[in-house]
């Protein structure tokens, strides 16, 4: 299957061309024009790469970098203006993997993108067996064992997990697992995350004599390597 990518730009010409190229190349794509959207789609986790125009409504390109780079670590290159000094830099400072100035050449963008995949899939062979000490989680199998032994997770209770491991070291606020975890339409008890916190403690911590889930009082949850 071909790499996500998603493409943040409110000049319709520009993104619908971009779009098109990337399906001709073999990628998926799809596009918004607002940055707050941009930035919740960026979140889902749905995407491999983000082209995140700077100039945007909603919130501008690199607001959308900074709030991004608090959860996530998709590569993003960004699209400046011609000689737009401080964007770049601004850009580069909020974690861009790269950036690229309009007008461009489709190739120069193409290139740009194999190269930022191909980092990023450095570190991404390995990530289908997340590991942190005798956790093991599989996620292309769904399967997590502990110690050598597997255990039966709900999907609720897998996501969690899986989110938790994959950011290992960084506190993951509670707003943003319950959206990830249990979708944005999502109403109800917001206690939830910590009751499947507690399940997951349960059914690892307990049995198996670990810490593996922590609590950052107030804020959210946290695994650390
Ligand atoms: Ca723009």
């Amino acid at each position: 299957m071909g790499n996500r990518i998603l493409i943040v730009e409110d000049e319709a010409k520009i993104a619908r061309f971009v779009e098109l190229e990337l399906v001709h190349e073999g990628y998926e794509a799809e596009k918004t024009e607002d940055g707050r959207q941009g930035l919740e789609m960026a979140l889902s986790g749905r995407f491999d790469l983000v082209i995140l125009d700077i100039m945007l409504p909603g919130l501008n390109g690199v607001e959308v970098l900074r709030r991004l780079r608090k959860e996530s670590e998709i590569p993003v290159i960004m699209l400046t203006a011609r000689d737009a000094v401080m964007d770049k830099v601004s850009g580069l400072d909020a974690g861009a993997d790269d950036y690229i100035t309009k007008p461009f050449a489709i190739e120069e963008l193409l290139a740009r993108i194999r190269v930022a995949l191909k980092r990023k899939g450095g570190n991404r062979d390995s990530g289908h067996m997340l590991e942190i000490g005798p956790v093991k989680l599989d996620t292309d199998r769904y399967e997590v064992t502990v110690k050598g032994e597997s255990i039966e997770l709900s999907n609720r209770e897998f996501e969690l997990l899986k989110l938790l491991m994959t950011n290992k070291n960084i506190v993951m606020k509670r707003d943003f697992l319950i959206n990830e975890v249990c979708g944005y339409d999502y109403v109800g008890e917001t206690n939830i995350i910590d009751v499947y916190v507690r399940y997951l403690r349960t059914k690892i911590d307990d049995k198996y004599g670990i810490k593996l889930i922590q609590t950052v009082r107030g804020v959210g949850y946290v695994i650390k390597d």
